[in-house]
């Protein structure tokens, strides 16, 4: 067995070898597969634990910790203390229930959150069985030999045995934001964890090299376990919204608390009895405060993270949720996101002919066709052989057999070019014998080329093959090679001309050339020595089918006031004709494509005009995507983002949503995204964009459902108070009404479906306020009904003889009805009710069958009516209550007309 370097031992302190050693693992090959197996018995999954958090208890506790539940607490207290012990144990048992409640809804909406963690796994490229494989993270085990590379998180901690140009960016362990650069020589033992540069942390991003390393720790044990351990994580479920929110309440609660202890002794001092002062201050600060406010608006946002997660949406930061219904821009990428990249070379261009390509994807059958139709082969011209050879030999990728099925590992653009060497006549197998390769600069969007050096077996020779963007490849030749294979001076007009034709046609081009391999004295690559020494033997054009559903979320997005935006490292032109397709732009060059050197051209004055009216970016580099973003939010827009490499990371982290890509993406555009496409697709962002304004909705419509119950007990209260009269509804019975209402109806609402038509409206305004001057009126429509209503009911019980705890009863019952008939009202702020169907939503109707067993029994039961002090009442008094609950939702459904059709 191993042992896994400790202190004393420290895995920093030990050369690689010794490290290799202890932990009896193979440099090379890694460890076999039963091995790892067996140690992941041993050592367990490379998870951090679970956090259990702050504790139950201490979870427990914090939900007493509200100012509503302190003035309950008290109120029970003196309650008891006043002798009125059934009093006492109503109001204690609501605070226990309530916080039972809120600590419940707060583990789910917890649990929800987390759950969605697991959704992007992390992954991890592992040598074991000396074969190099990906494996889920959490399956590492010490001993295993792990391959990163720039955009990977650190899957555990590593001591670096092969690290390459490797550096870490490793602000989540020490707050230090420059990456650092590693290296594999021996440090003393004491030196700090910032300071060792031999060692890759769990957790921490590559922002650029690549490394081999020895797992020396997994899980709990590594440093970040530690950390964890230290801090703990819980998931914060606060955004902007909920802390206004609670500011709000709490504002109020510290105002209505004043007044009720100004009622109070206004009331002593005007003589009133004490006890039914206490009572009365205690009823109109119970019913006036809306306690459940901030719980509701957390519990609706996680329901739309889970709803988003469903539409392969995953929220990563909980205030994206909000934001995204506002999103006014969306710029996206272009390869990936709004097309599938699967590429297919269509066509070969080289200056001697035009061939078109038959056959479709990766799928090997097909051919090459010269202008007469003609079959042909590399054979055929010299210079389609290198072009043809150019894609084939300057490449990483490679098909491989998994599972029997030929995949492609690696980058589809190169997928392509090696399918179509293939039609061609030319295997990669065959390519790789006949040319191995000694020597690469490899493709970066900034570069825009490729280039690799070659050991020509049939001539002894060496070549440099290059493949690249049809400008950047032109711009370093000298010469265009003919069919026959002579040099001929180059003809920059007619290759410019044939790009811009076949990128017309959508066909992403790129250009092949081949150059001498031959330095001073031995053969090189030298970056700044190619220039002017290459021979361009043709382009390669390629088609991208867009994403099937792109087109129609596209015009979903305009439909909804969203400006989509395309950004592309592609040809102008090739971005133009797909941007076209996708109903981006019209047909034909209206000036809203912009290149990265229209951009530079621009004056810093009229930049976000300029990009505000663009709709396509062409030629421009991760780089100018920061630059973008700053422009369009001066423009005062809210701007989602897509990105997927490690140069993305800054513009996802400025985009008010950051969008990173789940299967193509890097571990670092996640780590800065607020939100993950696990399917890649643009038609997810519009889906999310969609369930956002969803959520808005039902959070609108929960806060216009509820405060009017909350103004009405604060306001019959008050009235009394100031008139003088009994009280028409008890503190225990308006704890009841709003504990029952707000878990019952209330939050029913969350589960709301979207309204029709939410995406033929614009973009809600950041600035603009949750409740409108409309939404107002009516809340105080509802409100004014339920005051009048429940003095109407009380005092005409008592004309009628009822006794007090009846017509009490009647009071309690009017709040609660006209509760269910608003409730449907509510499920659409603009709708009728009938329009949208009343039992559209199961989950309200569930709501409202509870809500009347809980009445029947309050009103009916014999234990209940002890305790809440209510009585039976007859089939006379619901017919009252129902009639002003009628007119309730009447009034609602006047007010919703005279607003649709004003
Ligand atoms: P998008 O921004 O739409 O996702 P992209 O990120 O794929 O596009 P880049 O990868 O920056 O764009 O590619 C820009 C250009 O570089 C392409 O138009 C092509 O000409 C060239 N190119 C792309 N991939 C390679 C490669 N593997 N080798 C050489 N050149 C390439």
């Amino acid at each position: 067995m191993p042992t896994v370097p400790t202190s004393g031992n420290v895995p920093h302190g030990l050369a690689a070898h010794e490290v290799l050693l202890s932990l009896d693992t193979d440099g090379e090959h890694g460890l076999t597969t039963e091995e790892a197996t067996r140690r992941r018995e041993r050592f367990g999954p490379n998870l951090l634990p679970a956090t259990a958090g702050a504790g139950v208890v201490t979870r427990m506790l914090r939900q007493f910790h509200h100012p509503l539940i302190y003035v309950l607490i008290a109120a029970g207290a003196i309650t008891a203390g006043l002798g009125e012990f059934v009093d006492s144990a109503v109001i204690f048992a609501v605070v226990v229930v309530n916080a039972i409640i809120g600590f419940v809804q707060e583990s789910k909406a917890e649990g929800a959150l987390d759950a969605l963690r697991s959704m992007v796994r992390g992954e991890a490229s592992v040598v074991r069985d000396g074969r190099e494989e990906k494996v889920p993270a959490e399956d590492l085990v010490p001993g295993d030999l792990v391959r990163v590379a720039a955009g990977d998180k650190v899957p555990a901690d590593l001591r670096l045995v092969r690290p390459a140009e490797l550096r870490v960016d490793e602000s989540a362990l020490t707050g230090e934001s420059a990456p650092v650069v590693k290296d594999e020589a021996v440090l003393p033992e004491p030196t700090p964890m910032a300071d060792r540069r031999n060692m890759a942390y769990s957790g921490t991003l590559v922002t650029s090299g690549s490394g081999t390393g020895v797992t020396v720790a997994t899980g709990a044990r590594t440093e970040l376990g530690r950390i964890h351990r230290l801090v703990g994580s819980a998931q914060t479920l606060a955004t902007p919204l909920t802390e206004k929110l609670s500011w709000f309440s709490k504002v109020l609660t510290v105002a209505i608390l004043s007044l009720a202890a100004l009622t109070f002794g206004v009331g002593v001092v005007r003589g009133e009895k004490p006890v039914e002062m206490f009572t009365a201050a205690i009823a109109l600060a119970v019913g006036a405060i809306p306690e459940g406010l901030p719980a509701a608006v957390t519990i609706t946002l996680a329901i739309g993270v889970a709803r988003m997660a469903r539409r392969r949406a995953v929220i990563r930061r909980l205030p994206a949720v909000e934001t995204l219904g506002g999103t006014t821009v969306i710029c996206s990428d272009k390869t990936g996101t709004l097309t599938e990249n699967q590429m297919t070379v269509r066509a070969v261009w080289t200056p001697d002919g035009e061939y078109e390509v038959t056959g479709s994807g990766y799928d090997p059958d097909g051919e090459l066709r010269d202008g007469d139709a003609n079959v042909v082969t590399a054979e055929a011209s010299e210079a389609l052989r290198w072009c043809l050879l150019a894609g084939a030999g300057c490449t990483d990728a490679a098909f491989v057999l998994d599972g029997g099925r030929r995949t492609l590992a690696g980058d589809p653009t190169e997928g392509a070019m090696l399918v179509a060497a293939g039609k061609g006549g030319l295997p990669p197998e065959q390519v790789t014998t006949a040319c191995p390769r000694i020597a690469t600069i490899p493709f970066t969007s900034a570069r825009g080329y490729m280039a690799t050096l070659h050991h020509d077996r049939a001539t002894g020779d060496h070549v440099v093959l290059v493949k690249g963007a049809a400008e950047r490849v032109l711009a370093m030749c000298r010469a265009q090679l003919t069919a026959d294979g002579t040099a001929v001076p180059l003809r920059p007009d007619a290759v410019l001309a044939a790009t811009e034709r076949l990128a017309g046609r959508g066909l992403r081009v790129l250009a092949t050339a081949i150059g001498p391999g031959h330095g001073a004295t031995a053969p090189r690559l030298d970056e700044d020595a190619l220039p002017g020494t290459l021979v361009l033997t043709g382009l390669q054009a390629m088609h991208d089918p867009p994403r099937p559903a792109a087109a129609a979320a596209v015009r979903a997005c305009h439909t909804a006031g969203i400006t989509v935006k395309m950004i592309t490292g592609d040809h102008a032109k090739t971005a133009t004709a797909i941007a076209g397709h996708l109903g981006l732009i019209g047909e034909g060059p209206d000036g809203r494509v912009l290149t990265e050197t229209d951009l530079a051209a621009l004056p810093a004055e009229r930049y976000p005009d300029a990009v505000d009216r663009a709709s396509v970016f062409a030629r421009v580099s991760p780089e100018q995507k920061l630059r973008l973003v700053k422009a369009l939010q001066a423009r005062k827009h809210i701007v989602a983002m897509t990105g997927d490499g490690v140069n993305d990371a800054p513009a996802l982290r400025q985009a008010n949503i950051g969008i990173a890509m789940g299967t193509g993406g890097t571990e670092v555009a996640k780590e800065a995204a607020d939100m993950v496409l696990t399917d890649d697709d643009f038609a997810t962002i519009e889906a999310a964009v969609e369930e956002g304004r969803g959520v808005f909705d039902n959070l609108t419509k929960f806060i216009v459902w509820t405060l009017p119950t909350n103004i009405g007990e604060g306001m019959v209260i008050l009235v009394a108070i100031l008139i003088g009269a009994r009280l028409p509804i008890l503190p225990t019975q308006i704890l009841w009404i709003n504990m029952t209402t707000a878990v019952a109806l209330g939050l029913m609402l969350a589960f709301e479906p979207k309204e029709a038509g939410i995406m033929n409206r614009p973009p809600r305004d950041p600035g603009r306020p949750l409740l409108t001057g409309a939404l107002l009126i009516r809340i105080l429509l509802v409100s004014a009904l339920l005051v009048g209503g429940s003095w109407w009911i009380f005092k005409w019980e008592e004309a009628i003889g009822s006794g007090l705890t009846e017509a009490r009863t009647a009071a309690l019952n009017l709040f609660v009805t006209v509760g269910v008939f608003y409730l449907f009202s509510c499920r659409s702020l603009t709708r009728s009710m009938w329009r949208i169907g009343p039992l559209s939503n199961r989950w309200v109707i569930g709501g409202v069958t509870v809500q009347a067993l809980g009445q029947a029994a309050i009103t009916y039961l014999p234990a209940m009516n002890h305790l809440f002090r209510t009585a039976p009442i007859g089939a006379q008094s619901w017919l009252r209550i129902v009639a002003i609950a009628v007119l309730a939702s009447l009034v609602v459904a006047v007010d919703k007309r005279l607003r649709r059709t004003a």
